[in-house]
């Protein structure tokens, strides 16, 4: 896609010329052209003096040629050169619908100083790694990045696009998928190729997790999801490289960015993260107090697992924020899930209702959160915690 240049308007003046940063334009017989450097980036809407460059607008009735499209591609997020666990397990299911589609899987990194990423996904089930390596994309960045991979997926063209449903993969995608003027569906938790269309039957939770949506991007290119974490299993790096690795680059400096990374700070988490855990307990406001959410942190070091908070609990100030389980707070699967003095809100069901074992703690026998669990305790949420725990300290 490219900016859009309203002949009737243009006086050939060149302004845009100038301006571009990408040498996009030029003037030919007093009219402004636009080639395929174009990145949109709309500098040169700004600077004209005639009005007389617009940005392509979404009109899906303008068909792509899907035979131009080819290919699965998985955007694979690191930390300091370790693959996050959601890059594993979109991997593994990027290879199966790439068997399906019968066309490649690649994997896009972006970073900088990345050579152990590369080769932990190189020698997995891929066929092609394309990594671009910049201290620009040293730590993610919503412009760099989703400029970067705007014009990694114009030069290749792939026919679908996988991200994890991540908090940066959440901010990454709609801003690639409106350059690219493709759709999105968010927060996948099934994905499926339909063999007749030949095309990716992406599933997500709608109205508060109460129905499964199927959507299906027809008439564009690339087919754009967010995957929730977690939700699929993950591969691990076999023994040998097996992916083509290539490498690409782009002058980032040259792109007008608004956001500057002041600071990075680390967030310290004196546990293993909530998203990570094999076992979650999480306390609602039930447990009354501060004090009594030490019982949720103490039952879950006991366990070997992580301490949860519900929406209500953080809003009190008894947990910090990256302990939040809902909606907007972060998605768990854990094997076993311990909710203690909650209520089962739909915007917290949302967060772990995919937990294998649900265990519930109320005193109201009618708490929605008995709906969904497996076993459930009725009673004081903070005389059973304390049994529990004199219990397991015994072991
Ligand atoms: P409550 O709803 O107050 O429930 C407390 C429970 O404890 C009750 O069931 C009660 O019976 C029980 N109880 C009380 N005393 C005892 C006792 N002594 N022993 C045993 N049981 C007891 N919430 C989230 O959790 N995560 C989110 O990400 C989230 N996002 C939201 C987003 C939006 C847009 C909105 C509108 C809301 C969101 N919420 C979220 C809030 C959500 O709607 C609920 O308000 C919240 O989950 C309630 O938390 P709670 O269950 O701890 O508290």
């Amino acid at each position: 896609m490219q900016g859009i240049i309203i002949n009737d308007q243009c006086s050939g003046c060149g302004v845009c010329v100038q301006v571009c940063p990408f040498s996009a334009l030029s003037v030919d017989q007093n009219t402004a052209r636009v080639n395929e450097n174009c990145q949109l980036c709309g500098v040169c809407i700004q600077a004209c003096p005639e009005q007389a460059i617009a940005l392509p607008t979404l009109d899906s009735k303008i068909k792509k040629d899907m035979s131009d499209y080819q290919g699965v591609w998985i955007f694979a997020e690191q930390k300091n050169s370790h693959p996050l666990a959601v890059t594993y397990e979109l991997i593994g299911e990027g290879r199966k619908i790439a068997d399906a589609l019968k066309e490649p899987l690649t994997v896009v990194l972006f970073g900088y100083e990345l050579s152990e990423a590369v080769e932990a996904i190189a020698r997995c089930e891929t066929d092609r790694v394309i990594v671009m390596e910049d201290e620009k994309l040293a730590s993610y960045h919503d412009e760099y990045y989703a400029h970067a991979l705007t014009g990694l997926v114009n030069k290749y063209q792939p026919a679908v696009l996988l991200m994890g449903g991540t908090t940066n993969g959440r901010s990454l995608a709609p801003r690639v998928a409106v350059r690219l003027g493709t759709g999105l569906t968010a927060d996948c938790t099934e994905l499926e190729v339909d063999l007749e269309r030949h095309c990716l039957l992406q599933t997500q939770p709608a109205m508060g997790g109460n129905i499964m949506a199927t959507i299906v991007c027809q008439y564009q290119r690339p087919q754009m999801a967010t995957v929730r974490p977690k939700v699929f299993s993950r591969v691990n790096p076999g023994p040998e490289i097996r992916a083509e690795i290539v490498h690409e680059s782009m002058d980032l400096a040259l792109l007008p960015v608004k956001l500057k990374q002041i600071e990075r700070v680390e967030e310290h988490l004196d546990s293993i993260p909530i998203d990570e855990a094999d076992i979650v307990v999480t306390g609602g406001r039930g447990l009354g107090s501060k004090e009594n959410y030490h019982k949720v942190e103490e039952l879950a070091h006991l366990l070997g697992g992580a301490a949860g908070a519900s929406r209500a609990v953080v809003d009190e100030g008894w947990a910090p924020y990256a302990r939040q389980v809902g909606q907007t707070g972060r998605t768990v699967s854990p094997k076993v899930y311990i909710a203690c003095g909650v209520s089962g809100a739909v915007q917290h069901l949302i967060g772990m209702r995919s937990a294998e074992t649900i265990i519930a703690i109320n005193k109201n026998p009618d708490a929605p959160i008995f709906q969904i669990a497996d076993y459930g305790f009725i009673g004081d949420v903070n005389e059973i915690l304390s049994e529990l725990i004199k219990d397991l300290k015994k072991r």
